[in-house]
């Protein structure tokens, strides 16, 4: 093991900071000043409930009901309507799993639900019906670790989730040093969306841990929308850089959130901005309780060539969608 920090009874601040993240619904909208008449259809006892840190609160427009991103956490009653073609396994996940959390779906890669925790609840997430319980990767850790050098074709190990960067560096320590001892791996992925949602989670502990990691370290966020870019983000994407690794986005196209051709091209520039080059932009996945978020496939055409038009090359992120059972994600355009 590397040194990290000196062992801590305390928790550290990130973590007092998710301790107290916000979960009523009400609560939320007491503190934007928005009273609950103005969301008719709210759901405060909605199965998968509210989660949102203060920090990110902090960053939604005071009073107003339509925020971007509040729409992207606030539970309503419309999620528990059924709509023909959105399922609970929407991607083909439990088809791909090789058992104790990992996910062998594209050739080279590897993907490791490593808990299934969040900072925050996206009401569009693709896994929100995920099985977290019976797949987590650290449950039988050693059989993974077994599986996975078996896998010689695999060089890159994904870190997803839930989301990683909820485990604490101790734990994040223990994982990275035993990827490490398999050959066949140069590179470790981080998807995770906490820097997002909880800045201060980028410790200087994890930076020491990523910068000592003979393996490259890429991180991939998950920023929406321009709003969510602060300075204080801008610093941890920079602490990060700083460490070795190299920063990418994706972002999910969201109906009210997203879906127009300025919020994006803002989007792409506030990120470049901060050193992050954006990497994907899904399509949303047919997950129960999210089509309200959909955008129809002519619209978001249209979105990518006004991208095109207006953007860099490099700004312009790839626009794909995930077909259950396809050899990769799938390009737009070939859907
Ligand atoms: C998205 C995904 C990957 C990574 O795909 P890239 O196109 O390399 O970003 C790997 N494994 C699984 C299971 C995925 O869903
Ligand atoms: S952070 Fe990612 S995995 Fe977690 S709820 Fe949001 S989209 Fe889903």
């Amino acid at each position: 093991m590397i040194p990290l920090s000196p062992t801590r009874l305390e928790p550290a601040q990130w973590q007092r900071d998710l301790a107290e993240a916000i979960h009523d619904p009400r609560e939320l909208l007491a503190l934007l000043g928005i009273t609950p008449d103005r969301v008719p259809d709210l759901d405060p006892d909605s199965p998968f409930p509210l989660r949102v840190t203060r920090y990110f609160a902090g960053l939604m427009r005071p009073g107003d009901p339509n925020d971007p991103l509040l729409a992207q956490v606030l539970p309503r009653r419309l999620e528990k309507t059924e709509v023909a073609g959105f399922g609970t396994d929407p991607v083909g996940d439990l088809d791909a799993l090789l058992g104790s959390g990992l996910l062998h779906k594209y050739e080279g890669r590897a993907l490791a639900v490593t808990t299934g925790a969040c900072a925050v609840h996206c009401r569009y997430c693709f896994r929100r019906h995920f099985p977290y319980a019976e797949q987590s990767l650290l449950r039988d850790w050693q059989a993974s670790l077994d599986r996975l050098r078996g896998l010689d074709q695999v060089s890159e190990l994904i870190l997803s989730g839930g989301d990683p960067l909820t485990l604490a560096d101790k734990r994040l320590g223990e994982l990275t040093e035993d990827a490490q001892t398999i050959s066949h791996l140069r590179r470790l992925r981080i998807h995770t969306r906490v820097p997002v949602v909880l800045p201060a989670r980028v410790t200087s502990a994890l930076c020491r841990l990523i910068d000592a990691s003979r393996l490259q370290v890429v991180v991939v966020i998950h920023v929406n929308h321009p709003n969510e870019v602060s300075p204080e983000l801008g610093g941890a994407m920079a602490a990060l850089r700083d460490a070795g690794a190299i920063l990418f986005n994706q972002a999910v196209l969201l109906k009210s959130v997203n879906d127009d051709a300025d919020t994006l091209i803002r989007l792409s520039e506030a990120l470049i901005a901060i050193g992050v080059v954006p990497y994907y932009l899904h399509l949303l996945d047919a997950v129960a309780g999210a089509a309200h978020f959909d955008v129809p496939v002519d619209q978001a055409i249209a979105l990518m060539e006004a991208l095109q038009a207006r953007l860099p090359g490099y700004l312009v992120p790839r626009m794909v969608r995930e077909v259950a059972g396809a050899q990769s994600k799938t390009p737009l355009a070939a859907c």
